[in-house]
């Protein structure tokens, strides 16, 4: 059993003002994106006919490659370029597919597509009318690229709700590098002791915000379990649907 406790009981005014979300795979449903946007490619570039007889397959090899590249590129070992081009490329190859064009021509269609997906994850927009509506100031840290973040913000109608919109483009770092941290609180004019961090991976968003001084919730969508970070702690609040968040904001 949790207990919770009022911490700041004499004051009346909002322990958070200023909240940090996370973008991809918090609040746009990333993978359902994906996947819809590779099913059009899938059948646009006639995959099957190549020896791709699979899609789900396919879009499980994709997945786990990307997951893969992302890491590396986080690490700093890739750049973008490399990223994008190589899990289309690796993807083929798991159906022994080695093509070039049909890798590069998916790579471009893929960065053109996503973008102007528009699926989220449930309770997003009930949620972020919820707590502007409470007078809390909204904002997002995200290490995806510049023009795709701002892109999906657009078509998904999600762009207005936040105040400032920090890429890992745009600040020179990277969650869950400190310095990401320390630009999106310069931005947004705030401390880091009324800021809160919203996001779902826990090496980037929870230990990164952790790490800057700032409380952070891990929202799980995976699994029903709180997971604890590399060192053993748990992040300051754990929850398993974005409507749960109700609950603490
Ligand atoms: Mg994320």
């Amino acid at each position: 059993m949790t207990h919770s406790y009022n911490l700041y009981p004499l004051l009346p005014t909002l322990r958070y003002q200023d909240l940090f979300f996370d973008l991809d795979h918090t609040l746009w449903d990333f993978e359902s994106n994906a996947r819809a946007t590779l099913l059009q490619l899938y059948q646009e570039l006639d995959l099957h006919q190549l020896g791709i007889d699979d899609f789900t397959r396919f879009y499980r090899q994709y997945l786990e490659h990307n997951e893969k590249l992302w890491d590396r590129y986080r690490k700093g070992f890739i750049k973008q370029e490399e990223l994008r081009i190589k899990r289309m490329r690796l993807a083929l190859l798991d159906f022994g597919v080695v093509n070039e064009e049909v890798a590069a021509l998916m790579n471009t269609r893929f960065l053109d597509l996503l973008p102007t997906r528009t699926i989220l994850f449930p309770y997003t927009k009930e949620l972020l009318d919820y707590l502007l509506q409470k007078g809390y100031k909204l904002h997002l840290i995200t290490n995806g690229f510049e023009k795709t973040q701002h892109s999906k913000l657009q078509y998904s109608g999600l762009a207005h709700y936040f105040s400032n919109v920090i890429t890992s483009e745009g600040s020179g770092s990277l969650k869950p590098k400190p310095e990401i941290f320390a630009y999106a609180l310069q931005q947004a004019q705030a401390t880091k002791e009324n800021s809160i961090m919203i996001g779902d991976t826990l090496e980037v968003d929870i230990w990164g915000a952790k790490n800057a001084g700032i409380d952070q919730i891990h929202v799980n969508h995976l699994t029903q379990e709180r997971v604890a970070l590399s060192d053993g702690s748990y992040a300051t609040h754990t929850v398993f649907s974005l409507q749960e968040i109700v609950g603490i904001l």
